[in-house]
């Protein structure tokens, strides 16, 4: 992995602001006062045990998942049963699952045009454009004509990484991009996320891979049942870390 990308992109500009943030699935209290704020341009990645509340922490960012006590602002704008504060946000913020979601009955290239065809009213022949860009941006672009299935894993993720940014969204939250693929296939889409990270994307990353974390966050946050645990920069999180549920979960991994 490369040395540590140049680190002076992050901002004083907040794009994302979690307040005494709360949320339960049923009875189990699944997010505990999460206070998170982050800058605009800041790379941050989000690690801690299997069901820690990671997915349900990011997903509440653009409303996949919905909290029930405190505030979630993103580009000023705030996170509220206000249709149209969700649709602004959504507009910002790009997604990238586990398990890719591309959808397996169209092609590339109409994967990566459906949703600025269908919800932005793009014209065709400019989603397609813009789509042939990102799709060279991460190196599948003579696959465009192929379905999902007959792409390798690590090439249907960089697929569903430049499906999110044809959105052109200014926040991108990735959820262990990386967790479903055959070890060889792992670098391929982490070069593609650092390549973005050299772009100034703010981005919000669940993941595992140790490596990256430390060549390309600003911040590494760690969770474990539904809190915020510890934070810091990555040399420091990882080198010397202050909370025995830290060092534990860095012994298990390392
Ligand atoms: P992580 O991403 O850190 O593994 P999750 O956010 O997926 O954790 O899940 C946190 C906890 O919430 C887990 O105990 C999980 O079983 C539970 N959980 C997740 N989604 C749901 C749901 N839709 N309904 C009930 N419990 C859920
Ligand atoms: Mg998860």
């Amino acid at each position: 992995m490369s040395a540590k990308i140049e680190s002076n992109i992050a901002t004083d500009e907040t794009v994302i602001e979690m307040r005494n943030v709360n949320k339960w699935y049923g009875s189990f209290h699944v997010l505990k006062d999460i206070n998170l704020t982050v800058a605009k341009g800041e790379r941050i990645v989000i690690c801690g045990p299997s069901g820690s509340g990671k997915s349900t922490m990011i997903r509440c960012i653009n409303h996949l998942e919905e909290h029930q006590e405190g505030e979630i602002t993103v580009n000023g704008t705030r996170l509220d049963e206000n249709l149209k504060n969700i649709t602004h946000i959504r507009r910002e913020v790009g997604m990238v699952f586990q398990q890719f979601n591309l959808f397996p009955h169209m092609t590339i290239l109409d994967n990566l045009c459906f949703a600025p065809v269908w919800a932005r009213n793009m014209p065709r022949a400019e989603a397609e454009e813009t789509a042939l860009r990102y799709l060279e941006r991460v190196g599948i672009g003579e696959q465009k004509n192929k379905y999902p299935g007959q792409l390798s894993g690590g090439q249907q993720q960089r697929v569903a990484i430049a499906r999110a940014l044809c959105m052109s969204p200014s926040i991108m939250l990735f959820d262990e991009p990386t967790s479903a693929l055959d070890p060889e296939m792992i670098k391929e889409v982490l070069d593609v996320m650092i390549e973005l990270a050299e772009t100034g994307m703010t981005m919000l990353c669940v993941t595992h891979e140790m490596s990256f974390a430390r060549s390309v966050a600003d911040r590494v946050i760690f969770m474990d049942e539904g809190e915020i645990v510890e934070e810091n920069a990555p040399a420091a999180f990882f080198d010397s870390p202050r909370m025995d549920r830290t060092q534990k979960f860095l012994s298990q991994i390392l």
